[in-house]
Order: structure tokens, then C-alpha cells, then sequence
């Protein structure tokens, strides 16, 4: 029944809404779901690796990219580059495959305008408390870096209207069990069936 071109899903969040982790249990618990990995100017974190968390290349090299016309979208986030090869997100959806955007808001944007068939899910914190509670908890950033952050956050999150979803990550198991019904009924999209295998299979030779 599947359709011979695999689906996109694309997901943005503020920083510090728990995106990173529910992507990373969304493709291990589906392997049809296969996390798209970006480019990236900004340097590798400890732990990150080259190729598998993000492709890392010099500001040249990502120039080179946006000139070749080579990104479905690409945006500048947090003073980074960040883009996604429309190349591989072709080769996962001619396998059919399902491809997973982890991307931003002005990113979500430029794929909505490309009218690339694509479901859209934005996911909240529980609250701003609890998202600034959650950056201040990570101990890693200044207080300025957090306070950007949160406004930031507070912009990104007047985007909710782009996308098709909106879930809010109060509890981990929970919000996968709703990212995952997104998902399934995407699939089940009648506009996305593959009509030759239906008419096949139900009526083209009834008994
Ligand atoms: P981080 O550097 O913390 O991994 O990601 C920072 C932000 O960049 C996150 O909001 C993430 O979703 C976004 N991001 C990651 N990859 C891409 C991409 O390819 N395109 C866009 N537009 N945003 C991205």
C-alpha cells in the first residue's frame, strides 16, 4: 500500500522544548523514519559527530551551496548557518523512505513555500517557565546566551500558525505517542496512497 515515494515530516521548536530527543526516539523506534542530516557552520560539540549529527563545513563551503542552489531551505540561526541538501532529501523520499526535518522556523517556511509535500509539527514547552527553567538547568550557557534564547523562543513560537500540529512536550512517553499518531495518519493520507496499487489489488479485476 505504501506510495513509492517516501514522506516528509518537518519539526520545529524553541530551544529547549525536548526536539532533539524526540527525534532521536522518534527514528529509533520507526525505521522508515530517517533523520535528515544537515550542514552546518558551527562547530562541532563534544560528542557530535561529523556526518552523522550534522555535515560541519567552513562558511566558504556552505556559501558554495546556497550559490550551486543546492538547499531546499537553509536559514541563520543563533549566528550559524544551517541548510538542507535538497539531494538527500530526494534520495531518502525515492526509496520510499520518510524523511525527519529537524529544523527552524524560517526553514519550515521555505519548505511550505516550496509547496513540497510536507506535514508540519511545532512543538511548545509546557510553559516559558519551564522552558527557561530547562535552559538555566543546562548550566552550559551564560545568562545572556539564555535570556537571547528565550526571546527568541518567544518569536519563533508566534510561527505556530505555519505548521499543521501543535504539541506541547509535557511528558516524554506521552508527546511520542502523539508525534507517532501524527505520523501514522499522515501515512494513511488519501491524497498520498498509491492509487495504481488500490485500483490493483480492490477493482480493477473484481473476482
Ligand atoms: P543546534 O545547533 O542546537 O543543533 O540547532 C539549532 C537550531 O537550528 C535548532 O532549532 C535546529 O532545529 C535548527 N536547525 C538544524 N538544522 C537545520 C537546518 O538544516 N535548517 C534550518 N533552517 N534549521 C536547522
Amino acid at each position: 500500500m505504501k506510495n513509492p515515494l517516501g514522506k516528509l515530516f518537518v519539526i520545529s521548536a524553541p530551544s529547549g522544548a525536548g526536539k532533539t530527543t524526540l527525534c532521536q526516539e522518534l527514528v529509533r523506534h520507526d525505521p522508515h523514519l530517517h533523520h535528515l542530516v544537515s550542514h552546518t557552520t558551527r562547530t562541532p560539540r563534544p560528542g557530535e559527530q561529523d556526518g552523522c549529527d550534522y555535515t560541519f563545513i567552513s562558511q566558504d563551503e556552505f556559501s558554495r551551496m546556497i550559490d550551486a542552489d543546492l538547499f531546499a531551505e537553509w536559514a541563520v540561526v543563533h549566528g550559524n548557518y544551517y541548510g538542507t541538501s535538497m539531494e538527500r532529501i530526494q534520495k531518502i523520499l525515492e526509496c520510499g523512505e520518510d524523511v525527519l526535518m529537524d529544523i527552524d522556523v524560517q526553514g519550515a517556511g521555505q519548505i511550505r513555500r516550496r509547496n513540497l509535500d510536507a506535514t508540519f509539527v511545532f512543538i511548545l514547552p509546557p510553559s516559558m517557565e519551564v522552558l527557561s527553567g530547562r535552559l538555566r538547568n543546562r548550566r552550559s550557557d551564560a545568562e545572556d546566551v539564555i535570556s537571547r534564547r528565550l526571546q527568541k523562543a518567544a518569536e519563533e513560537i508566534q510561527c505556530y500558525k505555519q505548521y499543521d500540529y501543535l504539541v506541547i512536550n509535557d511528558e516524554l512517553g506521552k508527546t511520542l505517542e502523539k508525534l507517532q499518531a501524527i505520523i501514522t495518519a499522515a501515512r494513511l493520507e488519501v491524497g498520498w496512497l498509491d492509487e495504481r496499487w488500490i485500483a490493483k489489488e480492490f477493482y480493477l479485476n473484481p473476482g
